[in-house]
């Protein structure tokens, strides 16, 4: 008998650590866009795992690569060659400015292995004091010390003793700010190009073309989170090819293996030859199941037509956004690229997610005042549509 809904979430409070503030909601199995709980009740998914679930809910062709690899090896360890990995890696870098590819299982974890690739390449090609690492004020890098000492959020890192040495803040879409604040230490500048997790902030078209050239001048790394809005979600494959410049290290995680975990840290050659064998390692990072995802996910992107569906939806979304934002008062900026969008309110958001939840609409608030929209690529005009209906309901209620 499965547990009713009411008895699993109480069992949930009872047994899990208390870190999540979760909705009231128990899902069950989930097809394409939607998602369904217990009682079989429709909801259409916004959140798509916090920006994971790329191509929706129990894709066919990923199921099947998964059930494949499944059955002919699962996980081995990276004192062994397999070919999925290899695959992967090839693959990541014939369609990025990487050339190659270090894998683990999470954004965290990519970030960490790209803080400590800056580290030493710094060290060894400089002197071993420079090490420091500029991040940005409200950027989210992840949870693991060295990625929440990045994370420019001291509500976050409040309460765990001291962080990781060697880091400093700046505003983001600040260049000055940015270049006052270097110093002959200085080894790498890490951001997200859009602050997702921060409010969905997209910044001024040049500023990231000019702390590329800025980074170059100082020799300094430039370091692109592109956990969130990687493999596709602004509608290229990757975030940096819309400002028309490239990183020296770009971190993916997320949307990489379509709901499987694993993450990737990426760089040039001449970066990346400052991790020799011992330097890092990873037990799960690369295994065949997941990188057997990962290359099922970049076939449907790259030759499936789902990086131009995404993109295609994004343009729609974006474009209801702009009504909805004309309609209500409370919305101050509909802002975003492809489909990784956000509406900044001048209220409250959080108890709206609870109304569109109610309306059996997924979606997600961060900062307490951003509603941020980032649907699977296959969203359909007609479920946009019911996104848009429910809100336009829901703003109503208040306008
Ligand atoms: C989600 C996220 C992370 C952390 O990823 P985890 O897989 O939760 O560790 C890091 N950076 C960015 C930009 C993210 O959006």
């Amino acid at each position: 008998m499965p547990m009713i809904a009411t008895e699993l979430q109480e069992n949930a409070s009872r047994y899990l650590m208390n870190t999540y503030s979760r909705l009231p909601l128990t899902l069950e199995r989930g097809q394409g866009c939607l998602v369904y709980d217990a009682e079989g009740r429709e909801y259409l998914d916004c959140v798509a795992g916090i920006a994971v679930n790329i191509l929706g809910h129990a894709h066919p062709d990923i199921v099947e690569a998964i059930t494949r690899q499944a059955r002919q090896l699962i996980h081995t360890s990276n004192l062994f060659y397999t070919e999925p990995q290899t695959r992967l890696a090839e693959r990541l870098i014939t369609h990025s400015f990487a050339d190659k590819v270090f894998f683990c299982n999470s954004g965290t974890e990519a970030n960490e292995a790209a803080i400590k690739l800056a580290r030493r390449y710094s060290i060894k090609t400089f002197n071993p004091e420079r090490t420091e690492i500029l991040t940005m004020l409200n950027s989210f890098h992840g949870r693991t010390l060295a990625s929440l000492t990045a994370t420019g959020q001291p509500a976050l890192q409040k309460g765990f003793g001291p962080m990781v040495p060697g880091f400093r803040y700046v505003p983001f879409n600040d260049l000055e700010a940015l270049e006052a604040s270097l110093t002959p230490q200085t080894a790498a500048i890490m951001l997200e190009p859009i602050q997702a997790e921060g409010g969905v902030v997209v910044p001024d078209i040049d500023y990231l073309k000019n702390l590329r050239k800025l980074c170059t001048e100082r020799q300094i790394l430039l370091i692109f989170d592109e956990v969130q809005t990687g493999m596709g979600r602004t509608g290229t494959l990757f975030a940096y090819e819309q400002f028309n410049m490239q990183p020296d290290i770009m971190t993916l995680a997320k949307g990489l293996g379509g709901g499987i975990p694993i993450g990737a840290c990426l760089a040039s050659d001449a970066v990346a030859a400052a991790f020799e064998p011992g330097t890092h390692a990873s037990t799960f990072g690369g295994n065949p199941l997941a990188c057997a995802a990962a290359l099922k996910v970049l076939d449907l992107l790259l030759e499936g037509g789902k990086l131009e569906q995404g993109r295609t939806a994004g343009h729609y979304l974006a474009k209801g956004f702009g009504i909805l934002s004309e309609r209500f008062s409370c919305i101050r900026e509909a802002r975003g690229m492809g489909l990784l969008q956000g509406l900044d309110l001048s209220i409250d958001g959080k108890p709206l997610v609870m109304e569109c939840l109610e309306r059996r609409v997924l979606i997600n608030c961060t900062m307490g005042h951003v509603l941020r929209f980032v649907p699977p690529f296959i969203i359909s005009h007609s479920q946009i549509d019911r996104l848009l209906t429910v809100l336009s309901d829901v703003f109503s209620k208040r306008a």
